[in-house]
């Protein structure tokens, strides 16, 4: 068993034009849940000037539906992020982010990377402090907008920084969709040896089709969660050119029939991408709703 965590309403939407208003937001949340999702990143607290599209974070916390067995994470860049998140009292985690190079930390929260770790790691003692839990994404683990290659080594060395904190777990995000299988296969590895009794989750966009592979990969090199956005949805709007997050449903299809559960129904996923392609107006890029379904219900094959 596998577990997905929903970041189609932050990571999904964050980089989307189109200006989703907070009922929308709400019903994607809710449309996860209904599918068995049990851990959803609802919104992010950043500067509204600079992500417009998370200016409601304190309304679609507002509007939440009250379920003690749902994990709802609120993704912070900074003290004062954590804060606003900590006093919705309806965030139970918060996610902090350190990123792998200074090029990107500086252009997505105007730090250095050694800053990025510091913050991640005040923010995540902020958490626990108000009895919530506190998790770490490093950003750009697999590569950097700017700068190129991003030496595995640099990732481990932050991730040990990171653990000082104690975080509830540490994230491995490739931000633009640079990473390859080996590559997961490799850094992973590394983690599990320098952090064992951390638990991993990794976080892929699809921008170069590699996505899925690394996902599948990931697993089987020992991470326990995998992120993935409703229909494909996403972007960041500091790193140029990055496409969508991997398709919860796409996710779901490919580990379910391996054998792998994550308690997730794909029949209710498929019929959420249709109703957010026509919230956003175009086709979402998950593949598995654009194809039959399969395999194929009584009905269908007679
Ligand atoms: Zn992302």
């Amino acid at each position: 068993m596998i577990e997905i965590v929903e970041v189609g309403p932050r990571d999904g939407l964050q980089n989307e034009e189109t200006n989703i208003e907070t009922d929308g937001k709400v019903s994607l949340i809710e449309r996860a849940i209904v599918a068995g999702v049990r851990r959803i990143e609802v919104t992010s607290f950043v500067n509204p000037r600079t992500v417009p599209q998370m200016a409601d974070a304190e309304a679609v916390c507002e509007a939440l539906p009250n379920r003690d067995d749902v994990i709802y994470i609120g993704l912070v860049l900074n003290q004062r992020g954590a804060l606003r998140a900590l006093a919705t009292e309806r965030i139970d985690q918060l996610g902090a982010v350190a990123v792998a190079s200074d090029s990107f930390a500086m252009a997505n929260q105007g730090q250095t990377s050694e800053g990025s770790v510091d913050v991640a790691g005040q923010i995540i003692e902020m958490a626990r402090a108000a009895g919530k839990s506190g998790q770490v994404t490093i950003a750009a683990a697999f590569g950097c907008p700017f700068e190129g290659e991003v030496a595995e080594g640099k990732v481990v060395a932050m991730a040990t920084a990171l653990a000082k904190a104690q975080p509830s777990e540490i994230c491995l995000a490739d931000t633009i969709g640079a990473g390859n299988p080996a590559q997961v296969a490799s850094l992973i590895g590394r983690l599990r040896t320098a952090l064992p009794q951390i638990p991993l989750r990794a976080h892929f966009h699809n921008t170069r089709g590699t996505g899925l592979a690394n996902a599948w990969v990931a697993v089987q090199s020992g991470v326990s969660t995998i992120d993935a956005a409703l229909g494909g949805l996403g972007g960041c709007p500091f790193a140029p050119g990055a496409a969508g997050n991997i398709s919860t449903e796409d996710l779901v299809y490919m580990f379910e029939r391996a054998g792998i559960a994550t308690g997730i129904d794909l029949s209710s996923l498929v019929e959420s991408n249709h109703w957010l392609g026509d919230v956003m107006q175009r086709q979402l890029p998950g593949m598995v709703a654009r194809a039959p379904f399969f395999p194929a219900s009584r009905s269908q094959a007679c």
